[in-house]
């Protein structure tokens, strides 16, 4: 107990560093001076050597933490009140980090609000042990081809369900946004989905939802080192006929949500995504090419094709949209490694603000 009388709170600082080309999480504790985090303001701002993060060199290396969302820390299973916070990084200057790519994401949906994009993520990884999927035969030799595994069960089927169990809890204990998971179509991969749930009031925007998938993202590792396996989100994490794993990413907005003309909206989104292509590709993931051959569920990556149900297709329009005449639409573009702070603001800028 402190010499205040209360237990204090913890809070770990969770922001994006300067890896590249594909940015990596870090994290660090701070025991708070209160014993519960009622607003944002309740959190100071913090620094950091930069470094150590690849964000700075030399004499002025620290970078300055801004608190930007927090929920609670299920990992600590501590008395008191324990949380996790988003931080953006700042320079000295106060002016946004060069790595701070949440911020143009903020900046374009404050452009965007009356749009009132909401989103769903379905974060694909995998399972590995070494250099090994999870659970694959260790001696060389591949386990049965493809299509056993896709929402499979059994212990020759699923590889790390205690895992993915775990990480369950975990999104839930943190109050997160989680809409589902699923085992996919190669063993030891994995899908959770994020965002939009049908919850009345429920925060779906952008902004909200890329935070918590960085938290997810962050519990997910956190479950893992639990038992020694290592997380992966490569795009395609073994080659051959194997799938990749990706970041399909659902939008929609209040136009395309209109029950009258919806599906105008989404015919008029999908013509703007057509035109910059090229520009979402650069957002949306390192080593895209090895995942968006046309093969396995995608469209090649120099090609942009829409469709009603079509998984081979770069936007598909789902079956209850098609039914309906109004709703969301599925980019299939994004890969497992992309940074939904700049897949968001992608689809913010092209949809809301063409
Ligand atoms: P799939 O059939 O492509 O595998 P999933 O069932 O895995 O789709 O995920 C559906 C996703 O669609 C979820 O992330 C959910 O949040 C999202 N979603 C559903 N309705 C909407 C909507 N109106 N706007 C944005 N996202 C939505
Ligand atoms: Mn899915
Ligand atoms: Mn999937
Ligand atoms: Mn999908």
């Amino acid at each position: 107990m402190a010499k205040s009388g209360r237990l204090l709170a913890t809070a770990e600082y969770i922001w994006l560093d300067g890896g590249r080309p594909t940015q990596g999480l870090r994290s660090k504790s701070k025991i708070l001076t209160t014993d519960k985090v009622e607003q944002l303001s309740d959190l100071p701002e913090w620094a950091f050597d930069g470094s150590s993060t690849w964000q700075s060199h030399g004499s002025h290396s620290d970078c300055v933490l801004k608190p930007v969302f927090f929920c609670p820390n299920p990992m600590r299973e501590m008395e008191g009140n324990h949380y996790l916070v988003i931080a953006e990084v700042y320079n000295s200057d106060n002016t946004p980090h060069i790595t701070n790519t949440r911020s143009e994401l903020a900046k374009l949906l404050d452009s965007a609000k009356d749009a009132e994009p909401w989103i769903g993520f379905e974060q694909e990884y995998t399972f590995f042990e070494y250099s090994r999927p999870w659970g694959w035969p260790d001696r060389g030799g591949f386990p049965e081809p493809q299509g056993s595994f896709y929402c499979g069960l059994g212990t020759n089927r699923v590889f790390g369900r205690q895992i993915v169990e775990g990480h369950l809890q975990a999104c839930r204990q943190a109050d997160l946004a989680l809409y589902g998971i699923n085992a996919e179509v190669m063993p030891a991969q994995w899908e959770f989905q994020i965002g939009y749930r049908g919850i009345e009031g429920e925060a779906v925007d952008p902004l909200t939802i890329s935070d918590q998938l960085w938290i997810a993202r962050y519990l997910l590792e956190r479950v893992a080192e639990r038992h020694n396996a290592i997380v992966s989100f490569d795009n395609k994490p073994m080659p051959g006929d194997w799938n990749g794993a990706g970041m399909h990413t659902n939008f929609s907005t209040t136009a395309t949500r209109n029950r009258e003309n919806g599906l105008v909206a989404i015919k008029a989104a999908v013509e703007n995504l057509k035109d910059s292509h090229a520009k979402h590709i650069r957002d949306y993931g390192d080593r895209l090419e090895e995942r968006l051959t046309g093969l396995h569920e995608t469209c090649h990556i120099d090609q942009f094709k829409s469709g009603v149900l079509d998984r081979g297709a770069s936007i598909r329009i789902p079956l209850p949209t098609s039914q309906q005449g109004h709703g969301y639409f599925e980019d299939r573009r994004p890969g497992a490694n992309a940074d939904p702070y700049r897949v968001a603001a992608r689809l913010v800028e092209t949809v809301c603000l063409n």
